[in-house]
């Protein structure tokens, strides 16, 4: 696996060198607006901690930090009104996914009945 490159633009918004719209913020997970968004509303969710995909995570993360970043995922959900209506949560991990910004994120779109999903 590629080493994690501490340059990219999550990276950045975690050490705050560059703004981003946050929702949430804890421990384990820092929560904001995407900045081109696909849906009413549409949340990143990272880790703090350096992985660059959910494979990466999964497989090397201590698990506070996984059972804190999921906890977080739904807590954010709850905070931004979308579990009664419902939502979607999407990773991208790896080039065939398109997966642009190289630390594990997920993406959490709602706000309006959202399409099928597409491949
Ligand atoms: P990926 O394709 O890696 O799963 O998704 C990366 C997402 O990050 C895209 O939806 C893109 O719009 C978003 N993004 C890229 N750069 C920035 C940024 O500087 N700030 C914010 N808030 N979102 C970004």
């Amino acid at each position: 696996m590629m080493a994690y490159d501490s340059s990219n633009i999550f990276a950045r918004i975690l050490r705050k060198e560059i703004p981003a719209r946050t929702v949430y913020e804890d421990d384990f997970a820092l929560a904001f607006h995407d900045i081109a968004p696909q849906a009413p509303k549409h949340v990143l969710v990272i880790p703090k901690g350096p992985y660059i995909s959910i494979a990466d995570f999964g497989a090397t993360a201590p698990s506070d930090e996984i059972a804190g970043f999921w906890r977080a995922v739904s807590k954010v959900a709850e905070q931004e009104g979308l579990t009664q209506d419902g939502f979607r949560l999407i990773s991208n991990s790896g080039s065939n996914s398109g997966q642009e910004v190289p630390h594990f994120h997920v993406h959490l779109f709602g706000g309006t009945k959202l399409g099928p999903l597409l491949v």
